[in-house]
């Protein structure tokens, strides 16, 4: 019995901690492109003990997603590098939004809600009751922009969503599914016609509803009762992946690195993978956890079909990452963070303010901007220099903070590709390639970041769901 991991990202490599604990343990080869291990995941530390994050930076804790993750952190012994954010503290509470050529607050307390700020023309309490009023429109699936305009109006749509969908993917709120961020509320519309009546209906019923008590791991207690709201490790995010990658080697998996796979073939119960030095590789299962576009590519010649809707799933697009350390403290507001409206036509999606979050030793400004995304092209053309990015992120930062200072230290990366856009049909395409498989009877499951979701919880769940399926 033996298992082909495709891939050496998040998805990957969890997808291999999990095979590796079925029983009877399967022989595990997982083969990655690169020459490390981590995909996205990509952290280097500073000598003032701040991190310049290339990647993710921080892990949420909420929903069963964040649990699972907690207790795989648990189960790597990973607990005592967590750097928790709790939830009173501003980075958990404050956000920026750029917009109207300005910086704003988004409201984030009850009096606030019901109070004017600078990024609305009304208190935003006022918009959630547009939905009581608006009409439900019989959609199978719609653009988030559209959703959001239709039930809370066009300012909502266009100064908080559309930001939020920024920062979440890089995406345009234009193009992204409603179902990609708010596929509960929804469901509300559509099965109720109004979100408040809806969830008022849906709350109440569920509380009549037995459920199974959920049981806790020691962390997750910890992390509920000390408030986490997010977290990173000490070291970066790439503490994680580095820990899995160990945990896989101690597991006896045979990690290929350097090892490209050029094509997956199906016969009968069995998969063939042929790889970048023509030698190929037969086993009984593959968990394939590259990109969906890459697999597309790989199974085209024999499945077309399934190649084409592999391909046409989720089409990524591309980051520029520019890390910025300033000697002085820049920051007149402590916050996440401020993303950016797209309506403002500015060439950045966001700041974070990485100190905000993990100052380390360093008395100093960290930061990240964050560019391009659905505007990658349009802004900076096919191949930008690292250069022009720098320059350009860091005249937006004195723009859009209002300050003069120069970094003192600071880190470009093109991520080319690197954040899925589940655009409008991308639950039904998905459908689709799970029915292909399964009526072709072929030896392959899919994780990773272009189906279930693009965060690392999501990715790590959908890898722990494609190993329990298969078990
Ligand atoms: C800029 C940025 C910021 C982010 N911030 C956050 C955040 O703060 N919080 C959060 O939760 N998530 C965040 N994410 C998302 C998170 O990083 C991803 O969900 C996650 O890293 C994806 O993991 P993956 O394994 O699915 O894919 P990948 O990391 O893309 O891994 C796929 C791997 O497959 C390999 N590969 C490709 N083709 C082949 C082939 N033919 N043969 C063999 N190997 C191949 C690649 O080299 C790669 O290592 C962010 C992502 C980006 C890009």
């Amino acid at each position: 019995m033996s298992k082909v991991v495709l891939g050496g990202g998040l998805g990957g490599l969890s997808a291999a901690y999990y095979l590796a604990k079925t029983a009877p343990k399967p022989a595990i080869t997982l083969l990655e492109s690169s020459a490390r291990t981590g995909g996205w995941v990509k952290s280097t530390p500073q000598q003032n003990g701040i991190v310049f994050e290339q990647g993710p930076r921080t892990l949420r804790i909420s929903g069963d997603a964040g649990l699972n993750t907690l207790q795989l952190v648990e189960d790597l012994n990973l607990g005592n590098k967590i750097l928790p954010i709790v939830s009173s503290h501003p980075a958990a509470k404050n956000r920026l939004i750029y917009a109207h050529g300005r910086l704003n607050s988004l409201p984030n307390t009850g009096i606030q809600f019901i109070t004017k700020s600078t990024l609305f023309s009304k208190p935003m309490g006022a918009y959630l009751f547009n939905d009581l009023f608006a009409k439900k429109k019989d959609v199978h699936d719609e653009p988030i922009y559209d959703f959001v305009e239709r039930r809370f109006g066009k300012e909502i749509a266009e100064n908080l969503i559309s930001p939020m969908i920024c920062g979440i993917c890089a995406g345009n709120a234009h193009e992204i599914s409603v179902k990609f961020l708010m596929r509960k509320m929804f469901e509300l519309e559509q099965g109720y016609g109004s979100l408040i009546v809806g969830a008022f209906k849906y709350f109440s019923a569920q509380r009549k509803v037995k459920k199974p008590k959920k049981v806790f791991g020691p962390l997750a207690v910890k992390a509920k009762q000390q408030k986490w709201s997010i977290y990173s490790f000490t070291g970066g995010c790439e503490t994680l992946p580095l820990a899995l990658s160990e945990n896989l080697l101690k597991n006896n998996v045979n990690i290929k690195l350097n090892t490209s796979c050029k094509s997956v073939t199906f016969d009968g119960k069995q998969a063939t993978l042929t790889l970048s030095d023509n030698k190929t590789i037969s086993t009984d299962h593959v968990i394939s956890a590259v990109p969906s576009a890459v697999l597309g590519a790989l199974v085209q010649n024999q499945h077309p079909d399934l190649g084409n809707l592999l391909t046409n799933l989720a089409k990524n697009v591309s980051v520029g990452v520019v890390n910025l350390h300033f000697k002085d403290n820049i920051l007149k507001d402590q916050a996440f963070g401020v993303l950016v409206a797209p309506k403002e036509n500015l060439p950045i999606l966001g700041i974070i303010f990485d100190s905000c979050c993990f100052s380390g030793k360093s008395s100093g400004t960290a930061l990240t901007v964050m560019m391009g995304g659905y505007w990658f092209e349009q802004h900076f053309g096919k191949n930008p220099t690292e250069q022009k990015l720098l320059e350009i992120a860091i005249s937006q930062v004195k723009h859009i903070l209002n300050v003069q200072s120069e970094p003192e230290t600071s880190k470009v990366n093109i991520l080319h590709q690197c954040l899925p856009q589940y655009i409008v049909g991308h639950d039904d395409t998905l459908q689709k390639i799970n029915d292909y498989i399964d009526t072709h009877n072929l030896p392959i499951s899919l994780c990773g970041a272009s189906y279930y979701g693009v965060g690392i919880n999501d990715v790590i769940m959908s890898a722990r769901n494609a190993v329990n399926k298969i078990a």
